[in-house]
């Protein structure tokens, strides 16, 4: 295997066959440069404007999508590619080499906030992470319908593992996202709020693309099952799109009829902690509650003779998220309940 190192501009993204890259971004501080590793398999089908991207690790401490990818990698032979498939096992390298959700240690931005106007072209906004998300503007969404955005809970947040999509107003695209996401197997298929700004999935929904996130797992630690999901959705992606060749047959919650579409929307499916504390979970995400129903207790160990404040289910649904760590800070989401849609 031959890896070759090459700036944005000298990638070669469109003639068949396949390569191996470490794309060099430019370092902020220093003489060198962040190596962003990417593989793209061309097919003889491919169409301009068409292909399939996997991101991994756009926050730098969920490792089943960089895992997942890694082993495609391995996996997918480029005879049985027909389109263009482009893999980036790690799409931020500094905060994933850092072990952090953003880029600490460089200019601290979070990826998956980093979407927004003048990203890597206006001065202030020219940092590494900025410029990762120049780079996908550039490069990568003019050759991709498909884009899988492989996310896991990280530090703060433990899930019921799901794939995830924003409601989206087209019919047509809403109904083949949910379609793609639902070949994944996980438990649940979960959309959500599309208010805040910057998000790399919101703006290749905004772009018409078949756009599919996850939470595949949690505590910064890889998810057995999450990384058979994303194995599994990303293929059967490549493959229903038809960039791949090959057989998929339905996996897990997705074979048996138990996945549920469920809906994190409202404001009330979200509590955020009214004061710091430690949280103590008294369900397992997955399970079904009734509005009201307490879900955990939040502890004040500095008023520690008072009853611990108990944390409720805010609407009727499945336990989605809680918090993953005891220590809470004041404000954070310790519990979201996502409400089924069918
Ligand atoms: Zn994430």
């Amino acid at each position: 295997m031959t890896r070759t190192i090459a700036r944005p501009d000298e990638l070669d993204l469109d003639s068949p066959g396949r390569r191996d890259y470490w794309v060099a971004l430019e370092h902020d501080s220093t003489w060198g440069d962040h190596l962003m590793p990417l593989t793209v398999m061309v097919g003889p089908d491919v169409k301009p404007g068409e292909g399939l991207v996997a991101f991994g690790s756009n926050h730098g401490n969920e490792y089943e999508g960089p895992v997942a990818i890694k082993h495609l990698l391995g996996e997918i032979d480029i005879a049985d590619v027909t389109g263009r498939l482009i893999f980036i096992p790690v799409l931020n390298p500094p905060a994933f080499h850092n072990g952090t959700r953003e880029s600490g240690g460089q200019d601290g931005v979070n990826l998956n906030r980093a979407f927004v106007d003048g990203a890597g072209i206006t001065p202030a906004l020219a940092g590494i992470t900025h410029r990762i998300a120049a780079f996908v503007r550039d490069c990568i969404w003019p050759r991709v319908h498909v884009v899988q955005d492989i996310h896991a809970g990280g530090y703060a947040h433990r899930f019921a593992l799901c794939t995830s999509f924003h409601a989206i107003d087209d019919p047509q695209q809403s109904r083949t996202i949910e379609e793609t996401a639902r070949w994944y197997g996980t438990p649940f298929v979960m959309t959500y709020q599309d208010n805040t700004p910057g998000l790399l999935p919101s703006e290749a929904e905004g772009l018409g693309k078949i756009t599919v996130g996850t939470e595949l797992g949690w505590g910064e630690t890889v998810n057995p099952a999450g990384v058979r999901y994303a194995r599994h959705g990303i293929r059967a992606a490549a493959i229903r799109h038809r960039q791949l060749e090959g057989e998929v047959t339905p996996l897990g919650h997705h074979a048996d009829g138990t996945q549920k579409l469920v809906a994190m929307v409202e404001r009330a499916c979200f509590v955020p902690a009214p004061f710091p504390g430690h949280y103590e979970p008294l369900m397992e995400c997955g399970e079904y509650v009734d509005k009201g129903k307490t879900v955990g207790l939040l502890h004040d160990f500095y008023h520690i003779d008072d009853d611990a404040w108990p944390v409720k289910a805010g609407v009727e649904g499945y336990v989605l998220c809680q918090a993953s760590r005891a220590p809470v800070p004041q404000g954070l989401h310790i519990l979201v309940v996502a409400q089924e849609v069918r």
